[in-house]
């Protein structure tokens, strides 16, 4: 069974096709810039075999219909292709941000779905039109191969309403919806899956918090394998720091800036969104220029990692209280799978938590699932590196059957 992930932007198109009963990545592509007067194509054949190729081109892109036909071409064409014809595709997956109250699983797409995620739309005005625009221009030009929506925010649904109400008029959630709905679901059902396969169990035995932390960073309260609570909200703005977006803030902060600095709304979003985490409280957004700026000594530097630990740390005591009992801790996403320093400085002076990372095995960078908790530690502190797009081809290849 071949699984194709679509992955849409606005301007971009990022795919790979799966082989299921290996999950080998078969070929993989990213198309940016679409609209513009020179698109980037970039497409690997086999990119974690050694005899793996690729192939980079620029050339103008209409738009996503275009760009679909360029991938299709790229995956049949006898010397960067992996497949006879389209036909040979079984299924495809759409990554589809925002799935409201709506979701809860992944779906095949038909017109009702396409009108609920178009009803989603203001909720993630940035994300479900591009997403959309993606699913039509592959239903067009894969007709009859089934297609599915798997959502961002499926994995959360079950939080219950204690945690996903926000203390304001009760109207505004039933009139507008407005409530925690979470993120980057796929990643932390992913890594909870994984989880339990590494520790040999299931994942129904299983208290976990996970941390994605990326360029978008959430963390999430797993009781018995389901979602229990989830540090991003009605929009991915809220929770930990982030690479440019600032995580917990006092709302009051935006009426002073409203009455003080004149600023308005436009302002306030790009303030929030795109120029503040660690950006905003260092000058970049980028984990590994943070690091290296600490390790020069530089304050403002070591103030947001200190920060970006710190809050880290204040959820995993929130979600420990939540949950009870905890199992596991588990660090992914960029930063949590490659920074030693992070993981330390968030789960530093946890031990009577029994909280206890190992130095030497916080160290062993190897890209592998691994535990870096110490002997002595009753919670176990594990490594899980993430991959969203697998757990869309999976959700996909369960739905179809
Ligand atoms: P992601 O969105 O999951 O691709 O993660 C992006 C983030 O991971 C960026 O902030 C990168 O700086 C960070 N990152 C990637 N590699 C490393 C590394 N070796 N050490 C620290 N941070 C890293």
């Amino acid at each position: 069974m071949k699984i194709l992930v679509i992955n849409t932007g606005s301007s971009s198109l990022k795919y790979q096709l799966f082989f299921m009963d290996t999950s080998e990545v078969l070929a993989a592509g990213l198309i940016e810039k679409i609209g513009e007067s020179s698109s980037v194509i970039t497409h690997r054949k086999h990119p974690y075999r050694t005899d793996g190729s690729k192939v980079s081109k620029e050339q103008a892109i209409t738009g996503h219909k275009a760009a679909i036909s360029i991938m299709i071409d790229l995956l049949t064409d006898k010397n960067t292709g992996v497949i006879e014809t389209k036909k040979d595709i079984t299924a495809i997956g759409h990554r589809v941000v925002h799935g409201g109250e709506a979701f809860h699983e992944p779906v095949v797409i038909d017109q009702d779905v396409i009108r609920a995620i178009q009803e989603h739309a203001p909720l993630a005005p940035l994300h479900n039109p591009a997403n959309l625009i993606g699913i039509e221009a592959c239903q067009e030009s894969f007709p009859g191969i089934p297609q599915v929506a798997v959502f961002d925010t499926a994995f959360h649904q079950t939080i219950p309403p204690r945690a996903f109400h926000y203390a304001i008029e009760h109207e505004l959630y039933e009139k507008y919806k407005v409530r925690r709905y979470g993120f980057h679901g796929t990643s932390h059902k992913y890594v909870a899956f994984q989880t339990a396969k590494f520790l040999n169990t299931t994942l129904d035995t299983l208290n976990l918090i996970t941390i994605h932390l990326g360029n978008g960073s959430s963390m999430a309260a797993i009781q018995n394998g389901k979602c229990i609570d989830t540090s991003m909200g009605m929009t991915p703005l809220e929770g930990i720091v982030m690479g440019t977006r600032s995580g917990d803030i006092d709302p009051g902060i935006l009426f002073f800036l409203a009455n003080e600095l004149k600023m308005n709304i436009a302002e306030l979003d790009t303030l929030l969104n795109k120029k503040s985490g660690l950006k905003g409280l260092c000058g970049t957004n980028d984990m590994r220029d943070v690091l290296e700026k600490r390790k020069a000594k530089d304050p403002k530097a070591s103030l947001a990692f200190d920060l970006y630990a710190y809050r880290i740390k204040k959820y995993i005591g929130a979600y420990f209280a939540a949950l009870g009992k905890l199992d596991a801790i588990v660090f992914t996403g960029g930063i949590g799978e490659n920074s030693s320093d992070i993981r330390k400085g968030a789960c530093e002076n946890l031990e009577a938590l029994g909280i206890s990372i190992s130095d030497g095995l916080n160290q062993i960078n190897n890209g592998q699932s691994r535990s870096i908790h110490s002997d002595d530690g009753k919670v176990k502190i594990l490594v899980i590196p993430t991959n969203e797009e697998l757990q869309i081809a999976k959700g996909t290849m369960e739905v179809i059957g």
